[in-house]
């Protein structure tokens, strides 16, 4: 099976490409709903990052607040460095076990949709990688909108990441999604033809 790498910037469209493909008939794995599920109660990582990271993170339903995790380890990077650690092994063995079952399925090509692909190297998970970008006052206003944040904290979280050209030079397709959804789910439509398999 073909395995392709979905990547970009927050609030560049990755979401949005990834439904795209969906409705080509390529099944899309999200990292990040992998990476939610194994911080759920009673799993390895959740008992880790309580240990590393107390238990004032948790809610009053016994569940890690995701926003206060996000907020501790966004300006220190030591903190960063130990959530992954804690973290990556689970995301990485959830997205091998989930694209097994595509392969047993019977699908020839799938996409992995994952923020840092690019920060973290691509590895030899992916056959090409595939990056999403926007235009910078689109991407902000998009995420403001999305996320009901202020102009600065879009730019703050934008600024937190490799920068968008960078990105876009290390993939092997680009998807430009600053114009509206039509001319988006075009390209993709496009880029599905090449991914199938002859
Ligand atoms: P990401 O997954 O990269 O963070 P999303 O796919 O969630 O980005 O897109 C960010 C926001 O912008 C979402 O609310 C989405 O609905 C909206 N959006 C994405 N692409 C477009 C587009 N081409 N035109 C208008 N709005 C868009």
């Amino acid at each position: 099976m073909r395995i392709v790498g979905l990547t970009g910037g927050i609030g560049t469209g990755k979401s949005t490409v990834a439904r795209f493909f969906r409705e080509e008939g390529i099944p899309v794995v999200d990292a990040d709903r992998i990476s939610r599920d194994i911080l759920e109660s009673g799993r390895d990582a959740f008992r880790q990052v309580v240990l590393r990271f107390g238990s004032d993170l948790l809610m009053a339903d016994g569940r890690i607040d995701r926003k206060k995790l996000g907020d501790r380890v966004f300006s220190d990077p030591a903190a960063r460095a130990d959530l992954e650690a804690i973290t990556h092994p689970g995301i990485r063995d959830g997205i091998v076990s989930a694209l097994r079952a595509l392969e047993a399925e019977g699908h020839d090509v799938a996409i992995v949709e994952a923020a840092l692909i690019h920060e973290k190297g691509r590895g030899d998970l992916f056959q090409a990688v595939i990056g999403v970008h926007c235009d910078p006052s689109r991407q902000v206003e998009r995420i403001m909108a999305r996320d009901g944040t202020s102009r600065d904290q879009a730019l703050a979280r934008i600024a937190a990441q490799m920068d968008p050209v960078g990105k876009a030079r290390a993939s092997d397709y680009v998807i430009d999604n600053s114009g509206d959804l039509e001319n988006t789910r075009r390209q993709v439509a496009s880029l599905a033809r090449v991914l199938r398999p002859l």
